[in-house]
């Protein structure tokens, strides 16, 4: 006899979280940066913000399905989009500001956006490429600021404090599309990927459990909502309740650590290359950043001496997490497992981080058979999950997945815990000699230099070896550092074969739109011949 289960079924929506955190954390804050003194807000009041801009929303003729574009920093008005969007039942497009003009281009029309909600800052942006979106038929400028071509376009203020603070939520499907994000992939046109209301309902639920956010949180999101939406903390941040501090623009180093000493910032999350650059102005500008619990990075490898540093002066625990566009994104965080002595635990924080429940993970060689988990086999990982992409928006790309997982791109290992180091993307690894050297720990050994304020490693050809390490490095103020002295601080570190010969000494790694290292763009250079090479002679081997 089989049992049926007694459970109900209701659907897991976006509107249900909305719902629970308008109602049971009703009091808890949203600050925005702006110009002027920061604008405080509470649940209740972002709540009727939503409720007024699906009103808006439907009265320009948004119904479900149609999909709703926001080209906007982290602000008020974003988070209540976030909000309404979804549960009226459309799709919520974030659009990444730091996109070429090409690219914004192509992901506005490839979405199908009707509507964009643009800031009045980057409204030139969004001027200059609507002659080519003839799918958008309104646009409404967030914000008093100026919004030069765009002047004539309808204002958020205006339009939604026209409309009445009611809505009727409509019942979803728990699979409907509640948003979508572009990978910020470097290569070819960007990869749409569709978040259902049931997969960013689940997500939030892991977030909230893997990240050990709390009710009396006050976050600082440094991660832009256009990224992964902001690693779901939007929605996480919502159900739990906490207090939310949005930077909006202001993303300076000085600005960030002023808002976390003014606004008593319990909690953070960002990319390395962000935690680099505030350890740098609090070395040189006396900072307190007691007020901060827990620092979330991730997005990129985070050096391990970039969390040693935290702790060391700030007493700051960091925890490194993994994810992508494709997960939602979380799908490894880093936290020690119990019972380890305090280097083992180092150990384990510096890895990538440890899979979250819900996600499963494996990796499998370039002929695609599944390795072992002892924490040496390494190959490409592969995903799957309820929160991990099965496809992508109008874009079949059969070579991503392998039956039914998603192939990350990450190259790395997975230990009999379920830890997973990544040692680069399967595209940076550098092949030497027929050795694989990884250029992200070459990197991270750099970096550990004092003199050295960020450093990014490409391979590039070499006649003997295929491939050789180029190191291409930032240095610290006035620091008078030599490849000698770096090959040497290497040395000691990696194994000799990885020993970079080729050395660049450059003023800025060159970024992508999420503010990791472009590595295509210092091959560009390398190929265009416009890096300047120091080579060193080959070590003996
Ligand atoms: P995105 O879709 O822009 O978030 O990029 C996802 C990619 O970022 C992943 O596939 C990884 O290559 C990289 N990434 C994210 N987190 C980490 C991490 N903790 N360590 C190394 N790489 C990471």
């Amino acid at each position: 006899m089989t049992i049926d289960s007694t459970m109900s079924e209701r659907p897991l929506t976006i509107t249900s979280l909305f719902r629970h955190g308008t109602s049971v954390h009703g009091q808890s804050s949203v600050a925005t940066l702006g110009d002027g003194p920061v604008r405080r807000s509470d649940f209740t009041q972002v709540a009727e913000g939503a409720k007024r801009l699906a009103a808006a929303l439907q009265r320009l003729g948004i119904r479900r399905g149609d999909v709703v574009g926001t080209l906007a920093w982290n602000n008020q008005e974003h988070l209540e989009a976030y909000l309404a969007v979804p549960s009226m039942g459309a799709v919520l497009h974030t659009l990444n500001l730091r996109l070429s003009p090409d690219q914004l281009t192509f992901v506005i029309n490839h979405g199908g956006d009707r509507v964009i909600l643009v800031d009045a800052s980057v409204a030139p942006l969004l001027a200059a490429v609507l002659p080519r979106c003839p799918a958008v038929e309104h646009v409404v400028v967030i914000g008093e600021g100026e919004a030069g071509a765009l002047g004539e376009a309808a204002r958020y203020n205006e339009l939604v404090s026209a409309e009445e603070p009611r809505f009727a939520w409509p019942e979803l499907d728990e699979r409907a599309a509640a948003s979508m994000c572009y990978t910020s992939g470097t290569t070819g046109d960007p990869k749409g990927v569709v978040y259902s209301h049931r997969s960013v309902f689940l997500h939030s639920l892991a977030a909230w459990g893997q990240l050990e956010l709390r009710n009396d949180d006050r976050l600082l999101a440094i991660v832009p909502m256009f990224h992964v939406n902001a690693w779901g903390l939007p929605y996480t941040g919502w159900m739990v309740g906490i207090d939310f501090v949005m930077p909006d623009r202001f993303l300076q180093p000085a600005s960030l650590v002023r808002t976390i000493e003014e606004e008593g910032v319990t909690y953070s999350v960002g990319v390395p290359t962000v935690w680099n650059a505030i350890l740098r102005h609090t070395d040189a500008h006396p900072s307190d950043l007691s007020s901060l619990r827990r620092v979330v990075v991730g997005g990129a490898a985070v050096p391990r001496t970039l969390m040693e540093a935290f702790r060391e002066r700030h007493g700051l625990e960091i925890v490194q997490a993994w994810g992508m566009t494709e997960t939602s994104p979380l799908g490894a965080v880093a936290l020690p497992p119990k019972g380890v002595g305090s280097e083992e635990e180092w150990e384990y924080r510096s890895m990538t981080g440890r899979i979250v429940p819900g996600v499963e993970l494996r990796i499998a060689d370039d002929k695609g058979e599944v390795l072992p988990w002892d924490g040496k086999s390494a190959g490409e990982i592969e995903v799957r999950g309820p929160w991990v992409t099965a496809a992508y928006h109008r874009d079949p790309a059969p070579d991503r997945f392998h039956d039914g997982w998603l192939r990350t791109g990450d190259a790395g290992t997975v230990d009999h815990r379920g830890f997973v180091r990544i040692t680069d993307r399967v595209k940076d690894v550098i092949k030497s000699g027929g050795e694989w050297i990884s250029s992200v720990e070459l990197e991270n050994q750099l970096m550990a230099h004092p003199g050295v304020a960020e450093a990014a490693v490409i391979g590039v050809p070499d006649q003997r070896w295929d491939e050789r390490p180029l190191a291409c490095v930032v240095l610290k103020e006035a620091a008078p550092v030599t490849p000698e002295e770096l090959s040497a601080f290497l040395a000691e570190r990696v194994p000799r074969l990885w020993l970079p010969e080729r050395w660049s000494f450059i003023d800025k790694i060159p970024k992508t739109s999420v503010d990791k290292f472009d590595k295509k763009a210092l091959r560009a250079r390398y190929a265009e011949g416009s890096l300047v090479v120091n080579e060193l002679a080959r070590a003996e081997r």
